[in-house]
């Protein structure tokens, strides 16, 4: 049995191919950005957001140390994804990761929110070529977390299932706080 983050970097590992065109829409240390650069090569692009400073320069440490060339970093809410990218990434989007929350060792009250996650899920969602996935990491275990996953998982249940499929991955003899992932496939 996988533990949620790895669930979701074997789906994408599944599914992303070199050259592919994708989407870290939560920075963060770069971990997930890493992954994302090794499946899509040289000939393919990652394009991360952050809102945090800390973050990119974390990050492109994490980039420099594993030879990842191919990340293009904004500081940028992922709301504003699918403004910034160019024509051809655009329209070009094979998959999408958001990690939900705060940073890891740096202040809680800079976290995702509800608003911006729903928006930024939206319009990406928009944009994703069919058979795409969005990868989503929820993290109920603090309050804006609790929050944002109860407008998110209400807005994703009422996605028309003719756009999409979404899935949820949850252990269940753990506490309802623990996190969990939801995957969106485009139809
Ligand atoms: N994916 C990361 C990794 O592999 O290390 C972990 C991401 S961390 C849990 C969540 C990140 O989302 C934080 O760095 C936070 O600054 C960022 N964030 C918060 N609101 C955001 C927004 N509107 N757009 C993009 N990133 C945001």
């Amino acid at each position: 049995m996988q533990a949620i983050i790895p669930f979701i970097h074997q789906l994408f590992s599944e599914t992303i191919q070199e050259g592919d065109f994708v989407i870290d829409a939560t920075l963060g240390n770069g971990h997930d950005s890493v992954m994302l650069s090794q499946l899509v090569g040289d000939s393919g692009k990652v394009f991360a957001f952050d809102i945090q400073q800390e973050a990119i320069d974390q990050a492109e440490q994490l980039f420099q140390e594993n030879n990842c060339t191919n990340i293009h970093t904004f500081l940028k809410g992922h709301e504003f994804a699918t403004d910034v990218l160019d024509e051809q990434a655009i329209n070009q989007i094979d998959g999408a990761i958001f990690n939900l929350g705060y940073l890891p060792g740096s202040d809680q009250q800079v976290t995702t929110t509800e608003k911006t996650t729903i928006q930024a899920i939206d319009h990406l969602l928009g944009r994703l070529k069919p058979g795409g996935h969005i990868g989503i990491v929820i993290y109920p275990g603090h309050p804006e977390g609790r929050q944002e996953k109860d407008a998110v998982m209400d807005y994703l249940s009422k996605l028309p299932s003719k756009l999409a499929d979404v899935a949820k991955y949850q252990m269940v003899n753990r506490s309802e706080r623990a996190p969990f992932a939801v995957i969106i496939q485009k139809n």
